[in-house]
C-alpha cells in the first residue's frame, strides 16, 4: 500500500472529528505521491508522517467582561505546526465557527504556503470562537487583551509571529500588540499587520488581495490573456476581497459581485471608484452589512441569504474570472459546474480552501486555470515576512518598493509552482506544483535536523 494512503488513514484514525483537517491533508498528501518514488530518504525518515502532526497545540480559556458587566468565556487556540524553515507564522481568526479542525487545516496549509514565499517562515494558525460581530469597540478591546494575556507567553519575534485573518484586522492587531508590549515591556515585531505608526508595513493590508490578482494575471498570461475587460466575481467583502477589487479595477477588469455571510450584491455597472470606497467604509468603519450597497446604489441587485456562487448558479450570471475571498468550502461541486457553464476560465483562491475537492476536480477536468489558495493567497504572508524584515532592520520601505517585492514574489511562486508540477510529471497542475514545491523545502530542512 502507498505510504500516502497510510498517512491519510492514520490522521483520520487519530483525530476522527476533524473533517476540514482531513480534507487538507488528503488534498496535499495525494498530490505528493510523485515525490515518494523520487525521495526514498524522506520516506525512510518518515517525513510524511511527521509533517501532519503539529509541533504543539495550545488551547486556553479566555475570560472577559462584556459591556453589561457580565463575564464571558471563550476558547483560544494556537497551533504551532512546523518551524523547520523559520519562526511559526500564521494568522489569528475570530469567528464562532473556529475549532481545532479548522485551525489545524489552516496551520497545515500555512506550512507549505510560507515555504512557497521563499521567506524563512514556519507554519501556524490560531484564533478563538469569539464573534466580533455586534460587539462594541470596548468589548473587542477587552477580548483582545484577555486573549493576549495567555497567548503572549507562547509567541515572540523569533518564536511565533501571528497576524490577522477572518475577524482580525488592524483594530484587533493594535489591541493585541499594545497588550503584548505592555506586559513583556518590549517593542518588537511580534505581530504583523500592525499600524503603520508602530512597525507595520505599507501594502500589508492590500497584500493578500493584490497578490491573488497578481497570481491570476500570471496564470492568464500563460494563455496570452490579461484582466482587461474581463468580468470578475469576488466573494466576501472583507480585507482580501476589498483589495482584490481594487487591483482588478486597476488592471482594467470589471468586478460585478461581492457578498458577506448574509447577502450577495450584483452590480453589472462594476464595483469601482466611489462604490469600491463605499464598501471599504461600510465594512471597516461602520461595520455594516453588504445589503446596504444595494440601498445606496439603485443599479445594484441584492440576493439575501445567497452566496456569490449560489447567485451565479441560480441566475446564470456570466463571469470570466472567479476570485473566492470569503471562507473555506464556499464553492461546492454544483457551484463549480455552474461557473464552468457560465464561461468562467480562471479561478484564483484568495481565501483558504474555498473550493471543495469536487469543485477542484471540476475545474481541473475542464481545463480552467485554477490557482490554489496556498499559492494564490500567499501575498499576505509574504508582506508579513517583509514586515518582519523591516522590524529587524528598524527601517521601513516605501509603498512602491514593497509592492514591487510582492509582485516579484507572486511571479516567483507562480514559476516555482509550474516548474515543480512539470518536474514531477504533472505539467500545468497548480495544485500538485504548489504542494510539491512547498513540501520539498520543508522536508529537506526536517531531514537535516535528524529526529527532532
Ligand atoms: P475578513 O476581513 O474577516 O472578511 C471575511 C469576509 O468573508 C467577510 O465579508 C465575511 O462576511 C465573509 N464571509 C465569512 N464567512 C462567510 C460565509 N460563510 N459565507 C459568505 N461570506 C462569508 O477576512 P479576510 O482577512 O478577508 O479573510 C478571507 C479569507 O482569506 C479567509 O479564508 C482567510 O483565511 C483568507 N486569507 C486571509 C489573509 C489575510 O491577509 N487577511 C491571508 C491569506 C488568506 P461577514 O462579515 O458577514 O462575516
Amino acid at each position: 500500500m502507498s505510504i500516502i494512503k497510510d498517512v491519510i488513514g492514520k490522521v483520520i484514525q487519530r483525530d476522527p472529528y476533524e473533517p476540514e483537517f482531513h480534507q487538507a491533508v488528503k488534498e496535499v498528501m495525494e498530490s505528493l505521491e510523485p515525490t515518494v518514488k523520487k525521495h526514498p530518504e524522506l520516506v525512510k525518515a518518515k517525513i510524511y508522517e511527521r509533517i501532519v502532526e503539529p509541533d504543539r497545540t495550545i488551547i486556553f480559556r479566555v475570560p472577559w467582561v462584556d459591556d453589561k458587566g457580565e463575564v464571558q468565556v471563550n476558547r483560544g487556540f494556537r497551533i504551532q505546526f512546523n518551524n523547520a524553515i523559520g519562526p511559526y507564522k500564521g494568522g489569528i481568526r475570530f469567528h464562532p465557527s473556529v475549532n481545532l479542525s479548522i485551525l489545524k487545516f489552516l496551520g497545515f496549509e500555512q506550512i507549505l504556503k510560507n515555504s512557497l514565499t521563499t521567506l524563512p517562515m514556519g507554519g501556524a494558525k490560531g484564533g478563538s470562537d469569539f464573534d466580533p460581530k455586534g460587539k462594541s469597540d470596548n468589548e473587542v478591546m477587552r477580548f483582545c487583551h484577555a486573549f493576549t494575556r495567555e497567548l503572549f507567553r507562547h509567541i515572540g519575534p523569533e518564536t511565533d509571529v501571528p497576524a490577522g485573518d477572518i475577524g482580525v484586522g488592524g483594530r484587533e492587531i493594535g489591541y493585541m500588540f499594545g497588550y503584548y508590549k505592555k506586559i513583556v515591556n518590549e517593542h518588537t515585531g511580534v505581530l504583523t499587520g500592525k499600524g503603520i505608526e508602530f512597525g507595520g508595513s505599507l501594502i500589508r493590508p492590500e497584500a493578500t488581495g493584490y497578490g491573488a490578482v497578481y497570481f491570476a494575471a500570471e496564470m492568464l498570461a500563460t494563455r496570452g490573456m490579461d484582466f482587461k475587460n474581463k468580468i470578475v466575481a469576488v466573494s466576501g467583502s472583507g480585507n482580501v476581497a476589498q483589495f482584490a477589487v481594487e487591483k482588478v479595477n486597476e488592471l482594467g477588469g470589471k468586478v460585478i459581485m461581492l457578498c458577506d455571510s448574509n447577502a450577495t450584491v450584483v452590480d453589472e455597472e462594476g464595483i469601482c471608484g466611489e462604490k469600491a470606497e463605499f464598501v471599504k467604509e461600510l465594512k471597516n468603519v461602520r461595520r455594516g452589512r453588504i445589503k446596504e450597497y444595494s440601498d445606496q446604489y439603485c443599479g445594484a441587485v441584492c440576493y439575501l441569504g445567497n452566496s456569490v456562487w449560489d447567485v451565479i448558479r441560480e441566475q446564470g450570471i456570466k463571469v470570466d474570472i472567479a476570485l473566492p475571498c470569503a471562507t473555506q468550502n464556499e464553492i461546492d461541486g454544483p457551484s463549480a459546474e455552474a461557473l464552468v457553464k457560465n464561461g468562467c476560465f480562471c479561478v484564483a483562491e484568495g481565501s483558504n480552501m474555498p473550493s471543495t475537492p469536487e469543485a477542484v476536480k471540476i475545474f481541473q477536468d475542464n481545463n480552467i486555470l485554477f490557482g490554489p489558495g496556498k499559492a494564490a493567497n500567499a501575498g499576505g504572508v509574504s508582506v508579513s515576512g517583509l514586515e518582519m524584515s523591516q522590524n529587524s532592520l528598524k527601517l521601513s520601505w516605501s509603498r512602491e518598493e514593497v509592492d514591487k517585492m510582492l509582485l516579484n514574489i507572486m511571479k516567483n511562486i507562480h514559476k516555482a509552482t509550474l516548474d515543480a508540477a512539470e518536474t514531477y510529471g504533472r505539467k500545468g497542475d497548480y495544485v500538485a506544483g504548489a504542494n510539491i514545491a512547498g513540501f520539498l523545502k520543508v522536508a529537506k530542512a526536517m531531514l537535516a535536523y535528524g529526529i527532532v
